[in-house]
């Protein structure tokens, strides 16, 4: 019998993998995980430090998830959404547009009560993934543009710089990574971009370099912000303002956990709505309290921390605590209405899953938000937290850390050759690839994005787990220094 290694090196193309590299290593196989922890089929323990990809959130086997979904097997695991309901999925959507409407009890909202006046989350999409999640926000907001300012009009759409919203075609034409995106520029349809907040590395930060989150010491007047004001303007001027702008609030992931300053949501925000355009927020790695428990309120969702109620909430990952694929997009009554019609009149929304509202994915997802709403959790998140904050601070010293920011739950720690000069690794030297090696080695898992290390911890992580990933990886930042020649990781 062949080992599970060798089958998978055989047989499996694995996700974002120079499949030569991976060939040339026997792959850690995952077969059981508890709490924070990973065990590969050797008996080797790792902690799990970016919660298998920013999806899981209590820790793996929790025993209320793991009941859920028993009880849930117990009764039936699918039946379609086409046609008809089922359980958990009208118990989960009511839950949902719930806690997706949190953001009106939330204190200090007075203030903003005409921004997010008639912008109540009413309906409910499930999907897949946050891929799929982002497709029907997308086809949703394309149409509903199209049937309210007339079937003549061009949708357009406006997104960051540096934005992933996913690897579905209309996700792709989403999105601003050039690395993922330029292969497939011709399949893809055209939306604009704007410059988004990367405090760090932003050409009108007129700061030198401190031993601190960029965003705390920044010197500048805002331009970020006067870029996106000038390009809606700019837009508007052609006739045809943008139908909808698309954001990761407070943290843009994959660009390379590139956190927004305190005040960026609320004003771009602000300036959307001024100019007519839906909201899009994508939620999918912020949602389910991995940005904090805010200083208003625990808030489940990124955008209510700046109080903004999005047109769109796109999640997945965390929906289900990380463990089935299940995503859903949430928005108002007026896009829902703007579907509704005659069975002739095909204003039907044409778009669908096979596995559309799974009950195993709706039970899971109904446990995990049961979980998020404990004060148990609320004090065990804002816990880790503190703890994470704290504990990041000893990574000041290492000179190849450039920039530390966190927000809420996760942290991206970018890697420089010179934190005086700010001066990036070159891409060959694969600094962060390298890193997370290293920290592989000593039991600890995560995966970076270019030369900035991610870490986020499952909510359940305990300070002497959280210390040892922080210690890892300072151990891994070391080694970089040392030379590359022989074991020196
Ligand atoms: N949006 C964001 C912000 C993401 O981080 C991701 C995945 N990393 C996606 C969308 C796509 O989600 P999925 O991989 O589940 O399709």
């Amino acid at each position: 019998m062949p080992s599970l290694a060798k089958l998978d090196q055989k047989f499996v193309w694995h996700p974002f993998t120079q499949m030569r590299d991976w060939l040339r290593r026997e792959p850690v196989v995952i077969v059981e995980g508890r709490g924070a922890v990973l065990r590969d089929a050797k008996g080797r323990d790792y902690l799990d430090a970016n919660s298998s990809i920013w999806t899981n959130l209590h820790g793996h086997q929790h025993p209320k998830i793991n009941a859920a979904i028993q009880r849930q097997l117990k009764k039936i695991a699918h039946s379609s959404a086409l046609g008809l309901a089922n359980e958990p999925a009208s118990l989960l959507a009511a839950e949902l547009v719930r806690l997706a409407n949190a953001i009106y009890d939330l204190k200090g909202n007075a203030a903003r009560k005409s921004q997010i006046a008639n912008r109540k989350l009413a309906k409910i999409f499930f999907g897949d993934d946050g891929s799929t999640a982002l497709e029907v926000a997308l086809k949703l907001a394309y149409e509903f543009t199209r049937r309210t300012r007339g079937p003549k009009t061009k949708p357009r759409f406006l997104s960051l710089d540096g934005a992933y919203h996913g690897d579905t075609i209309g996700a792709v034409s989403l999105g601003h990574i050039d690395l993922f995106h330029q292969a497939y520029g011709r399949m893809l349809f055209h939306t604009d971009k704007v410059m988004a907040p990367y405090c760090y590395r932003c050409p009108f930060n007129r700061a030198k370099p401190e031993r601190d989150d960029a965003r705390n010491y920044r010197k500048c007047r805002w331009e970020c912000v006067s870029l996106v004001e000038r390009k809606f303007a700019v837009q508007k001027k052609k006739g045809n303002p943008y139908a909808a702008f698309v954001f990761e609030p407070l943290m843009q992931g994959a660009a390379g956990m590139i956190p927004q300053p305190a005040g960026w949501l609320g004003k771009v925000a602000e300036i959307a709505r001024s100019h007519g355009a839906l909201l899009i927020a994508d939620e999918v790695m912020t949602g389910f309290g991995r940005t904090g428990n805010g200083t208003s309120g625990a808030t489940l969702f990124a955008s209510h921390h700046e109080g903004v109620q999005p047109d769109f909430l796109c999640v997945a990952k965390g929906l289900t605590g990380g463990y089935l694929p299940m995503a859903a997009t949430l928005t108002t009554q007026k896009v829902f209405d703007a579907f509704l019609g005659e069975y002739e009149e095909f204003k039907t929304f044409f778009h669908g899953h096979s596995f559309t509202g799974n009950q195993l994915g709706a039970a899971a997802s109904l446990a995990s938000l049961d979980i998020l709403r404990s004060p148990a959790s609320e004090r065990a998140r804002a816990e880790l937290q503190k703890n994470l904050h704290h504990e990041l601070q000893s990574l000041w010293r290492l000179p190849n850390v450039g920039d530390i920011r966190q927000v809420g739950l996760i942290a991206g720690i970018e890697l420089v050759k010179n934190w005086r000069t700010r001066e990036p690794f070159a891409l060959h030297e694969r600094a962060g690839i390298r890193v997370c090696e290293a920290m592989a080695r000593r039991g600890v898992l995560t995966r970076p994005v270019g030369n900035v290390i991610v870490l986020m911890p499952p909510y359940c992580t305990t300070r002497l787990q959280l210390q040892k990933m922080i210690s890892t990886l300072a151990e891994g930042i070391e080694a970089l220094a040392a030379p590359r020649h022989g074991k020196t990781a």
